[in-house]
């Protein structure tokens, strides 16, 4: 601990840093209209590369596992090449037509972090292990976490018979990406080589700037359900079926759509969302026979988002049941909430309140590859203020200052963390 001083700050150098290269990562696209890096793709293996020539001059060795997550690691300060390390990191594939920071501003705090230590020649009790997962966002293959889960052991299967929208299996991709699935065991990491797990993340809410705060300490993650949901009616002539003989499929839906929106209101932390809907046949004179939508539904409170799921699925049944029409409901995806470290959250308000920052904990309701990296380890986030909350779109926003506190902060708590 001796060679740990007190009030450790950002170099100069390292937080100029973080914006360049936020700017220099983002010319990183398969498109040169808008912004996108998927997984297994030449961009992929291009930001890696660049990653990875960062991480090196921070003074890390890097290597790239099975799945293409690359990660440069920064020794502890006994000389042993084996001390457990604290990880830190995000992803570096993003969606279609993205921001510039979901992601990577992760990944560039992270790094950042371990520039300052190396440029002011400090080392931790623990190793530092700065990692840019391959794939959070699961554009390519409809995937979820394919980086951090390969991490953890807990990769689906599921996904290596899928193809891409060009025909392409995630077999060949990976193949072709220079991997191969046979190896994807060794990206497994023990736990008892993982201390702990820390990620820096922009809001993609808006609540920070409603406070006027530059950083906040995530408390957990929303847990969430996904169904599909179809209903089927009777198709008619719209000028002969009289209302009152109708099955109309899509005005049942819009009044199940109705419902998702008041079962949700008014509870801190939940949200509900019908995103997509198909109605058929989709013609402006006839009565909708058959419908499909989503229902996304996430909560900070487990027993909260299964009390909701229940209310939903039974109020859809009763209006299905009064209109005569057919309900199927497949429950796609379920996720328990994840919460964050108590311990490591702690070290988070701390580093906020030696920074003069005021605390705030708020819960995440997006999914990051924290929640899967608390499968093995403890793991804690901290979100940056972004612009109108905006994320998932070009107009993402961050400010140089803000981005700098997070980097700052993420420091000041990994030290909180090593005492
Ligand atoms: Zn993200």
């Amino acid at each position: 601990m001796s060679l740990m001083p007190e009030n450790l700050t950002l170099t100069t150098g390292a937080a100029e840093r973080i914006m360049q290269r936020i700017q220099e990562a983002a010319s990183i696209s398969e498109s040169t209209q808008y912004l996108s890096r998927r997984f297994a793709s030449s961009e992929h293996q291009q930001i890696n590369t660049l990653a990875a020539q960062w991480m090196k001059a921070a003074g890390m060795h890097t290597r790239e596992d099975a799945i293409g997550n690359v990660i440069g690691r920064y020794e502890a300060n006994d000389s042993q090449t084996n001390a457990p390390a604290i990880m830190l990191g995000s992803h570096l594939d993003t969606v279609i037509n993205a921001g510039r920071y979901d992601g990577m501003l992760g990944v560039l705090c992270a790094l950042a972090v371990v520039e300052s230590l190396n440029e002011q020649e400090v080392r931790l009790p623990y190793a530092l292990e700065v990692i840019g997962f391959a794939d959070e966002e699961g554009v390519r293959y409809q995937s979820t976490y394919l980086g951090s889960r390969a991490i953890t052991g807990h990769f689906s299967k599921d996904v290596l018979n899928r193809r891409d929208e060009d025909g392409i299996l995630f077999v060949d991709a990976l193949k072709q990406f220079g991997s191969n699935v046979d190896n994807l065991a060794s990206a497994i990491r023990k736990p008892a080589d993982i201390y702990a797990y820390l990620e820096v993340h922009i809001e993609q809410g808006p609540v920070l700037e409603a406070k006027g705060l530059p950083v906040g300490v995530v408390s957990s993650i929303a847990g969430a359900n996904r169904m599909s949901v179809s209903l089927t009616g009777l198709a008619g002539h719209a000028g002969t079926v009289p209302m009152n003989l109708r099955q109309d499929a899509l005005a049942a839906a819009a009044e199940c759509i109705s419902l998702v929106e008041s079962v949700c209101s008014n509870h801190d932390g939940l949200v509900g969302t019908v995103g997509r809907i198909k109605a058929k046949p989709g013609a402006s004179n006839v009565i909708t026979g058959d419908v499909e939508f989503t229902i996304d539904l996430r909560a900070a409170q487990d027993e909260v988002r299964r009390d909701r799921v229940g209310q939903v699925v039974e109020g859809m049944a009763a209006i299905c049941k009064r209109r005569s029409i057919e309900i199927g409901i497949e429950h796609v995806h379920e996720a328990s909430s994840v919460s964050c470290d108590a311990h490591i959250m702690q070290c988070m308000q701390s580093a906020l309140r030696s920074a003069g920052m005021d605390v705030l904990v708020l819960p995440s309701g997006a999914g990051h590859d924290a929640a899967a990296m608390a499968e093995i380890t403890k793991m804690g986030m901290l979100f940056v203020r972004c612009a109108g909350g905006v994320s998932h779109h070009p107009d993402e926003s961050v400010t140089k200052e803000d981005a700098i506190a997070g980097a700052d902060i993420l420091l000041k708590s990994v030290v909180n963390l090593c005492r």
